[in-house]
């Protein structure tokens, strides 16, 4: 995908000077909306524009916030589990965003909505950008929102100003994001018909669902792009960590979607008799685990770097207080932007492990039960999204998704990027998820500037 864009007409440091001279967007717009800065300014040739085009602040955050009657939760929290009655009318509020908006909307065959606008170009693939509304159970509101509704207000203030682009753009509000990334898993084919019987979180299956947000399981390959089919994506997603807050810094920029292993851990033992078998005779699994537990940790911090390790689940046997633990069954989950990294971190695991089998007289089993590649993001998108956000002088940080999102769906399909915003004290998929008003504003801004650089820097 890189070649894709690479091969394309966008000469990076050219690029780049001219969104820092000019700030994002402003610098495309026909001359006309060009509002320059007079005696502010140096004066001359380099004079910098005092107005580039902002998404309308006000009606953004209005749009975002009206999302809560639909799902809203009386702690500040959401409930929109993907074709719950929420979700169905909290789409119907979005598709009537989209028309005053002067989007042409429908629902594909998977159930996404979508909103077009045409570009001037005949030929040109649209460039597309959204996110999702469904949430989890109990989750926050900010979590798909904030980038379903900025990709709205993007729109509308194209139309507002009447920008005209010579790629079409296309917003798109994926279905059933938070289950498996659905919906976009539909659009790049991934999808396997298997999966319409899995139950989702409201009670409805896949297909059923799917059918009843005004898709059409029967027809799926109806809704399919190919690669070249979308120009390239981009979503403006809350970070869902802490990084961006902790260090005060107003905009990620994503430079890929980790990869993701799962391991399913046994180690063996031997149960007994917890009151008669001495001390130094046991073969005790759960002790083992313990062990192997801190030596994760230690392994996975000992390495500089973004990547991180996890053994979430733990079950002894026969799990009596009065036997000693036979066996164990735990999980291991490393994720990394590098497989690399994924591999040499299992392989220190294993090794920690084969020791402590020794020391304590059982043995380690690792059997890899998930293994998802790494999602790339484009370097150039990534440097557009960078030179968006510093020409409206926020700052940012090149970081690590360490979550998924329908983007690296897309990824399989077309150049993509992600903009980050701070989650205030990294809580996410909770009530107490919380973005800042000014951050999600940012973020709308850094999705219009990245937008109007893509279609004018694209094929
Ligand atoms: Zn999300």
């Amino acid at each position: 995908m890189a070649d894709e864009l690479g091969s394309g007409g966008l000469n990076r440091r050219e690029f780049s000077r001219r969104m820092l001279a000019l700030g994002a967007g402003g610098a495309f717009l026909p001359p006309a909306m060009m509002k320059w800065s007079g005696a502010a300014g140096s004066g001359g040739p380099d004079q910098v524009p005092s107005s580039p085009l902002r998404v309308n602040a006000e009606r953004f955050l209005r749009s975002f916030n009206g999302l809560d009657e639909f799902g809203g939760t009386p702690d500040g929290g959401a409930h929109r589990p993907a074709y719950s009655e929420a979700d169905r009318e909290a789409r119907g509020y979005v598709l009537e965003l989209m028309r005053a908006a002067g989007l042409e909307t429908r629902v594909d065959a998977a159930g996404n909505l979508l909103g077009r606008r045409d570009g001037t170009e005949a030929g040109q693939a649209p460039i597309m950008f959204g996110s999702h509304i469904d949430s989890v159970l109990r989750g926050g509101r900010y979590d798909g929102p904030v980038g379903s509704i900025a990709a709205v207000e993007v729109a509308h203030t194209l139309a507002d100003h009447g920008v005209a682009t010579r790629h079409p753009v296309e917003v798109v509000v994926f279905q059933n994001e938070e289950g498996g990334l659905y919906g976009s898993r539909m659009m790049n084919g991934e999808f396997s018909r298997d999966e319409l019987t899995i139950e989702a979180a409201s009670g409805y299956s896949i297909k059923e669902g799917t059918r009843l947000i005004g898709g059409d399981p029967d027809r799926l390959e109806m809704a399919v792009r190919r690669p070249g089919e979308v120009a390239a994506f981009l979503e403006l997603h809350i970070e869902q960590g802490s990084v961006l807050y902790d260090r005060g810094l107003d905009v990620g920029v994503v430079e890929g979607i980790v990869g993701i292993r799962w391991w399913d851990v046994e180690v063996t033992g031997f149960a007994n008799h917890a009151g008669t078998t001495p001390m130094d005779a046991r073969q005790d699994a759960l002790l083992a685990a313990a062990r192997y537990v801190e030596a994760v940790n230690r392994i996975v911090r000992g390495r500089p770097g973004t990547h991180v390790g996890t053994v979430g689940r733990i079950d002894a046997e026969p799990g009596a207080p009065n036997v000693i633990p036979g066996r164990v069954t735990a999980s291991l989950e490393l994720r990394d932007l590098s497989m690399d990294t994924i591999a040499e971190l299992h392989e220190e695991i294993r090794a920690a492990a084969r020791q402590i089998g020794a020391e304590t007289g059982t043995e380690f089993s690792f059997e890899l039960t998930v293994d998802l590649d790494p999602a790339p993001v484009d370097d150039e998108v990534q440097e557009v999204v960078a030179a968006s956000a510093q020409a409206m002088e926020l700052t940012t940080l090149r970081m690590p998704s360490g979550a998924g999102h329908d983007a690296q769906s897309m990824a399989r399909i077309a150049p993509i990027g992600m903009i980050f915003v701070p989650s205030v004290g990294g809580v996410s998929h909770s009530p107490e998820e919380y973005t800042r008003d000014e951050d999600m504003v940012n973020g709308a801004n850094v999705l219009l500037g990245s937008v109007l650089a893509l279609d004018t820097e694209l094929d």
